[in-house]
């Protein structure tokens, strides 16, 4: 892989430096850098330059993205969009390896470089479309890291056999064991997460765990995930996705979780939605919890919202948690850089040397001005590669 010499970026909204990529790494940052022999040489223009941004949560699997506009005229409760999407799916021959492949090039244009994924595993659609997920990571493992969560969508407990399943995917590639409210939608919160915990613990993989549960009942499973984390040693293994039961509780209350939520490395990732209470993220931040954003799914059945762009994830983040200061605004951006990337344990992430080389570049003074006006992307390197400049994929990189 020839080197890269990007010229005259300004790191995190710093003074202008050159950054120099070598074998897929940052090999330096600084002033008027040499070019070496075989160097492609970019120019930067006095643009921001950020680290590849990072997806927390989304459904590959599920996204109907690029298809026909889909008519959503699903009931409200849970239980309606879940039956609703797996009729779907098995009806219409919905194509996961297709349909992932399509979002996961639409979320590199725009920057991302780490992603996690929750693929549904159910005893209709068995590994299907783990194994269409799963194509599309191999399709793209050199510029875009995809972490795969089987995730039992429909449940664990009400269709036998599902518990197998799981560990079956995860024995074939998947790399985090998911999990769905276990009082709600298991209705038997200790035996749900009893067989889950169990599974994670046999395969040492770690956990991601959907917690929509409102109020009390979220607080009582929130308390089980914590009480079975620490039994079984999984400390800063497992990650609480969405725990609106955060939003709801008295403060003394949330404090308390928060605080063993800390001391147990447990992570939250929320998309910020705006219909529901969230986790509050700056008492989160403050007792030591690592919140990651996410979109969650992207144009499915479920919803018909979401747009792969973390810079857009970031700016609804702020919007939902009133951030207005620049440094408010930093943390925005936090969530879908260096937050995500700790909360889902990418390793060699950032801008110093020795990280993997995933670079944005974008036409912003401050990364406030990027987060609120989320500038088209310049140039987004992955991997030490150059993948799409002005928004638009290389053409290489499209025809994968
Ligand atoms: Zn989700």
């Amino acid at each position: 892989m020839p080197s890269l010499l990007i010229r005259n970026v300004r790191p995190m909204g710093a003074s202008p430096v050159d950054v120099l990529v070598r074998d897929g790494r940052i090999a330096k940052a600084g002033a008027a850098l040499s070019a070496p022999t075989d160097a492609t040489v970019e120019e930067g223009g006095g643009a921001l330059l950020l680290p590849g941004l990072v997806e927390g949560h989304t459904h590959l699997d599920k996204t109907l993205w690029g298809m026909d506009w889909y008519r959503n005229e699903v009931g409200t409760k849970l239980i309606d969009k879940i039956e609703n999407e797996r009729a779907f799916r098995h009806a219409s021959g919905h194509d996961a390896a297709a349909q992932s492949l399509v979002l996961a090039k639409a979320f590199l244009a725009r920057g991302t470089t780490r992603l996690r994924t929750h693929v549904d595993v159910d005893t209709q659609a068995g590994l299907r479309h783990l194994e269409g997920t799963l194509r599309t990571r191999q399709t793209l493992r050199d510029l875009l890291q995809i972490q795969v969560v089987a995730f039992p969508q429909s449940g664990l407990l009400g269709r036998p056999g599902t518990a197998e399943l799981l560990g079956q995917a995860l024995a074939q590639g998947a790399d985090v064991l998911g999990g769905l409210d276990p009082c709600a939608i298991d209705g038997d919160p200790v035996r749900s997460l009893d067989v889950l915990f169990g599974i994670a613990d046999r395969h040492q993989r770690p956990l991601d765990i959907h917690l929509h549960e409102p109020g009390a009942m979220g607080a009582f499973s929130l308390d089980l995930i914590l009480q079975r984390t620490e039994a079984l040693g999984m400390q800063g293994k497992v990650a609480v996705s969405h725990g609106f039961c955060l939003g709801d509780l008295a403060e003394r209350e949330r404090d308390a979780l928060l605080a063993r939520m800390a001391r147990l490395g447990v992570v939250l990732v929320t998309s910020a939605p705006p219909s529901r209470s969230v986790p509050p993220l700056m008492a989160c931040r403050k007792a030591g919890v690592t919140v990651l954003g996410g979109n969650d799914g992207i144009r499915d059945t479920w919803s018909p919202y979401g747009n792969p762009d973390m810079l857009e994830r970031a700016m609804l983040i702020g919007m939902r948690y009133n951030l207005r200061r620049d440094d408010e605004l930093d943390v925005a951006l936090d969530t879908v850089t260096h937050a995500g990337a700790r909360g889902c344990g990418f390793e060699a992430y950032g801008l110093d040397a020795g990280c993997r080389a995933d670079l944005v570049l974008v036409d912003a003074q401050t990364v406030a001005e990027a987060v609120v006006a989320r500038p088209v992307r310049r140039l987004v390197v992955a991997g030490g590669c150059v993948v799409a400049r002005n928004g638009v994929l290389q053409a290489e990189v499209a025809s994968l």
